[in-house]
């Protein structure tokens, strides 16, 4: 459903398995009908990302709940940036959808992404038809120490995550103020998305700053779009400087 996370598609594409897309529409939200529509005799998975990315926006869970008892086929909530989010996680349905999967990694608000763990929320009938087609390697040795060490200093992990939303939110009034920002979408994530006047220049300027961020404008509704991630205090500071001297040229 794009504009959204890229990889659904290059593993349906390296799978040989058929995609299909359907745009989302007004404030990058769930066009159901037109999902629906789409839908036929081998429809199999559908993949919702919320909050999305490379959006920022939580997926309204009206939408999220018509296609959850309309399709006859399993609905994937890809929750990779729910830590961020206001919103209750998926997880907490689970009962009440048999046809659901939800899906959370470490690789975000856990700040683990090199670890490569991630989790699969489901019923057990789906759970035991994944153990079945999953290779007989679990993860790994190393992997599962790092992991459990974090997870077990969830506190911190809470600290974190709540000076990055401060952070968030000081980041996106300082935006507003750039005058080459012509609009910054409301994020439930680690990132912010803006329309700029020129992308691709905003984006090769900061590079000569020494600052990478995401240039999205090739994904449909992202036309002249910018991603930028939120970091530390002192990162953030940098980069509204550097926007502050390359919007006068
Ligand atoms: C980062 C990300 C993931 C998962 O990344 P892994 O490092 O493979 O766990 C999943 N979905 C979205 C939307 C992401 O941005």
């Amino acid at each position: 459903l794009p504009p959204t996370y890229g990889m659904y598609k290059v593993l349906a594409n390296t799978n040989a398995i058929e995609n299909k897309e359907v745009l989302l529409v007004d404030d990058f939200q769930l066009d159901v009908n037109a999902i629906l529509a789409e839908v036929d005799a081998n429809t199999k998975l559908i993949f919702i990302c919320s909050p999305n990315n490379p959006t920022g926006n939580l997926i309204a869970s009206k939408a999220i709940e018509t296609i959850l008892s309309s399709f006859n086929g399993i609905i994937v909530i890809d929750e990779a940036y729910i830590d961020f989010a206001e919103a209750e996680s998926w997880t907490t349905r689970l009962q009440e959808f048999q046809n659901l999967i939800v899906t959370q990694t470490l690789s975000k608000a856990y700040g683990m992404a090199g670890i490569r763990l991630g989790m699969c929320f489901a019923s057990k009938e789906i759970i035991s038809i994944l153990n079945k087609i999953k290779p007989p390697y679990n993860v790994n040795v190393l992997t599962q120490q790092v992991a459990l060490k974090r997870i077990l200093e969830e506190e911190n992990v809470q600290l974190e995550i709540t000076k990055l939303i401060s952070e968030r939110e000081k980041l996106m009034n300082q935006l507003n103020t750039i005058n080459f920002i012509n609009h910054s979408y409301k994020t439930d994530a680690n990132f912010i998305l803006v329309k700029v006047d020129d992308a691709n220049k905003r984006y090769k300027q900061l590079i000569e700053n020494g600052i990478v961020i995401r240039n999205r404008s090739t994904q449909p509704l992202c036309e002249n779009t910018l991603r930028f991630t939120v970091g530390t205090a002192s990162e953030n500071e940098k980069l509204i400087t550097t926007l502050k001297s390359i919007s006068k040229s």
